[in-house]
């Protein structure tokens, strides 16, 4: 597909600047900030994915913290995740099943310099990334140019240990924007037997 120019609030310096005053505020009430967080990723979600209704993507760079990556593990995932396939030591493993399922080519990033100079070279026609509060709106704040769908992580053993993601978000949000197609579902199915 050919990505269609990407508006959105957090181009204006001006929204960037009341959204950081907003959360200061907020900071002293308990949850209040990360409630406020998860509206703005929800509203930022849903321009993401109106313009790619009807649209499928076919480059698709995945944001993940390093922390969702097994401990110890050595494997090099960022240009390939294709060894996770046969692992499925850790969720690097579902989110490259998932991928798989439909036709995507999954970039991992885990750092966010590195994720930013990957989109600016790759041009993804989408950003998928799961992060925790602060990093989401960091990145929305580094690239507001590019379409990004955010998520919160859904855990952690302990701080940066072991993170889990929501791979039934993952799942919805892949399966929107990229259908199996019944004849790659066959496919699939029959190389399954
Ligand atoms: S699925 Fe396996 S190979 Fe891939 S990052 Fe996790 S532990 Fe490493």
């Amino acid at each position: 597909m050919n990505r269609p120019t990407f508006r959105s609030p957090w181009q204006k310096r001006g929204f960037v600047a009341l959204i950081g005053l907003l959360r200061l505020m907020m900071r002293p009430f308990g949850g209040a900030e990360d409630w406020f967080i998860e509206r703005l990723v929800a509203a930022n979600n849903r321009r993401v994915m109106d313009p790619l209704a009807g649209n499928t993507p076919q480059k698709v760079l995945l944001i993940m913290p390093r922390c969702v990556k097994k401990t110890g593990c050595r494997v090099d995932v960022q240009n390939s995740v294709s060894e996770c396939l046969t692992c499925m030591g850790c969720p690097l493993g579902d989110v490259a099943t998932l991928c798989q399922k439909h036709g995507l080519q999954a970039l991992v990033a885990f750092r966010s310099h590195i994720a930013f100079d990957m989109a600016r070279r790759e041009q993804p026609d989408v950003i998928v990334a799961s992060a925790c509060h602060d990093r989401m709106i960091k990145a929305l704040r580094s690239m507001p140019e590019y379409p990004a769908l955010l998520a919160p992580l859904a855990g952690m053993d302990r701080m940066c240990v072991n993170a889990t993601l929501d791979l039934a978000w993952l799942g919805r949000q892949l399966a929107a924007m990229a259908p199996v197609s019944k004849q790659a579902a066959a496919a699939q199915a029959a190389v399954g037997r």
